[in-house]
Formats: structure tokens, C-alpha cells, sequence
């Protein structure tokens, strides 16, 4: 299991590591509200505090967060 060895949440570079970003808030796709959250990551499941839709983060390699419904 690779370790999370001098990782930084610097967006300057691209970073293979990039799926690894964590976030702590995210905009709902169905409603476009606004969603502090706890911390997630890539492949975690995070639900709209507004329309209640259940959503699936998706975090590519260069850190970009996308969400699906789950
Ligand atoms: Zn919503």
C-alpha cells in the first residue's frame, strides 16, 4: 500500500497522487447547492444536506472532483 510520503495540496504541478486529494466540501449537481462536509475522498459517498440525492466522489489523477449519483 503506497504511503502518503511529502504529499502537499499544492495545484501548481500535476500529481499522479492528485486522486489521493481529500475535500471537505462539495456543490451538488442536482440542486447546486453548497455542501460543507466532513472530510472525503476519491470513491466515497457523500449526500446533499438540501435535495438529499446520495453521491459518489470521483477524484481523478489530477485532483479534480467529479460526482455521481450512487
Ligand atoms: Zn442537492
Amino acid at each position: 500500500m503506497p504511503r502518503d510520503e511529502g504529499f502537499t495540496d499544492e495545484d501548481d504541478e500535476a500529481t499522479p497522487d492528485g486522486a489521493k486529494r481529500k475535500f471537505d466540501e462539495f456543490e451538488c449537481p442536482a440542486c447546486s447547492a453548497h455542501n460543507p462536509y466532513e472530510e472525503f475522498g476519491n470513491n466515497d459517498e457523500v449526500l446533499c444536506g438540501y435535495c438529499g440525492l446520495s453521491l459518489k466522489a470521483i477524484v481523478d489523477a489530477e485532483g479534480k472532483l467529479k460526482l455521481r449519483e450512487a
